[in-house]
C-alpha cells in the first residue's frame, strides 16, 4: 500500500503511466508519483509553452509531482538489488519503490548492421520500406525512412499497405510521410496536437485563450494554410484542422473564424467559393 513511484519521461507515455500510477495508488492509500522531464515542458515535441504549462498545472493539480528541466544522475538499490530512489543532477533524491523509463526508443539497428544492411539510426528503407538489400523489408520501430524513425502506430499501418502492397506486385506509389495529430490519452484532459511547436518568422499564428474554461487554441498559418495546431481544453476543432492541413485548404477566406468553430469557418468558405449561391450568408450592406 502506498509508496512511491518516480516515472523518468515527460512525453506521451511517461504522461500517461504516471497518471496510471498515480489512479492506482488513488486506491492503495496515495502512491506519491513524482515524474522527471529533462525538457523546458512536458510533451515538448507536440506542445507549446502555453499548452504545456496548463497541462503541468492540471497534473499537479491531482497530485503529480513534476520535476521539469531536471536530469536523472542515477538510480539508488538496496543490498537486495532492489531500486530505492532516483537521484537527480541537482542532488535532490526522491525515494521509489517503482521507476519507470519512458525516454522514447532507440532501434537495436546492430541486427540490421551483422546483416550487412545500411544502417543509421535503425535500418535505411526506401519508399517501399525497402532495405539496402532488395530481398529484405524493414518496416516500424526498426526502420528510418528520410531521416526518420518511428513511434506510434499510424504511420507504421501506412508503412504496413505499402509494404504489403509492394510485395504482392500491386501498384503503390509509395510511402509518404503525413503528419500525425496527437491526443493524450489521460482522462478529464483534452488536448489535440500536430506540426510545429514553434512558431517560424513566416507563420501567421492565431492564438484564443479562456482561462476560465481552461481553453487555449494556437494556429499556425503558412500562406493562409494550416501547418500546426495545439489544442487545449475545447480540442473539438482539432480534426477539422487536421483535415484541412493535410488537404493544403487556403483558409484565407474564413480567417476570422477559424478559432471559433467549424460551422461559421465552413459557412464563409462556402460563400467565398459561391458567392453568388442563395446559400451564402446573406452580405451585411456596406
Ligand atoms: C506502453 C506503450 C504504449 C503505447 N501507446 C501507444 C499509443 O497509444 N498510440 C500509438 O500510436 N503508439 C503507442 N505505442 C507505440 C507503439 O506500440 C509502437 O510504435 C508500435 O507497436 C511499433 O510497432 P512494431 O511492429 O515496429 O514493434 P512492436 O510492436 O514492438 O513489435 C515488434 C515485435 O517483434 C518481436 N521481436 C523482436 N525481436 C525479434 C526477433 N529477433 N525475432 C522475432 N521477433 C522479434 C517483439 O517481441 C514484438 O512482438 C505505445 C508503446 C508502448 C511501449
Amino acid at each position: 500500500a502506498g509508496g512511491n513511484a518516480v516515472v523518468i519521461g515527460g512525453g506521451l507515455l511517461g504522461l500517461e503511466a504516471a497518471e496510471g500510477l498515480r489512479k492506482q495508488g488513488q486506491n492503495k492509500n496515495g502512491m506519491q508519483v513524482s515524474l522527471i522531464q529533462r525538457d523546458d515542458r512536458l510533451m515538448n515535441r507536440q506542445l507549446d509553452i502555453t499548452a504545456a504549462r496548463l497541462l503541468e498545472a492540471e497534473l499537479r493539480s491531482r497530485g503529480l509531482d513534476i520535476f521539469i528541466d531536471a536530469g536523472l544522475d542515477h538510480l539508488t538499490g538496496d543490498d537486495q538489488g532492489r531500486v530505492t530512489g532516483a537521484m537527480l543532477s541537482d542532488g535532490q533524491w526522491l525515494p521509489a519503490e517503482c521507476v519507470v523509463v519512458a525516454i522514447g526508443i532507440t532501434p537495436n539497428r546492430e541486427l540490421g548492421q551483422a546483416a550487412g544492411l545500411e544502417v543509421n539510426r535503425a535500418i535505411v528503407v526506401d519508399e517501399t520500406l525497402t532495405s539496402s538489400d532488395s530481398a529484405i523489408h524493414a518496416l516500424g520501430e526498426c526502420c528510418e525512412f528520410q531521416g526518420n524513425t518511428f513511434g506510434l502506430v499510424e504511420p507504421i499501418w501506412k508503412q504496413v499497405e505499402v509494404l504489403a502492397a509492394h510485395l504482392a506486385g500491386e501498384p503503390t506509389t509509395g510511402y509518404v510521410e503525413t503528419p500525425c495529430a496527437t491526443k493524450l490519452k489521460v482522462s478529464g484532459v483534452s488536448l489535440y496536437a500536430f506540426g510545429p511547436t514553434e512558431a517560424e518568422p513566416d507563420h501567421d499564428v492565431l492564438t484564443y485563450r479562456d482561462p476560465l474554461q481552461g481553453d487555449y487554441r494556437r494556429l499556425l498559418l503558412h500562406d493562409g494554410r494550416i501547418v500546426g495546431a495545439v489544442l487545449y481544453g475545447d480540442t473539438a476543432m482539432g480534426p477539422w484542422y487536421f483535415e484541412h492541413s493535410l488537404a493544403g485548404t487556403d483558409l484565407g477566406p474564413c480567417r476570422q473564424a477559424l478559432l471559433l468553430g467549424a460551422a461559421d469557418a465552413d459557412a464563409l468558405l462556402h460563400e467565398h467559393a459561391n458567392p453568388d449561391s442563395p446559400e451564402s450568408p446573406v452580405k451585411e450592406a456596406a
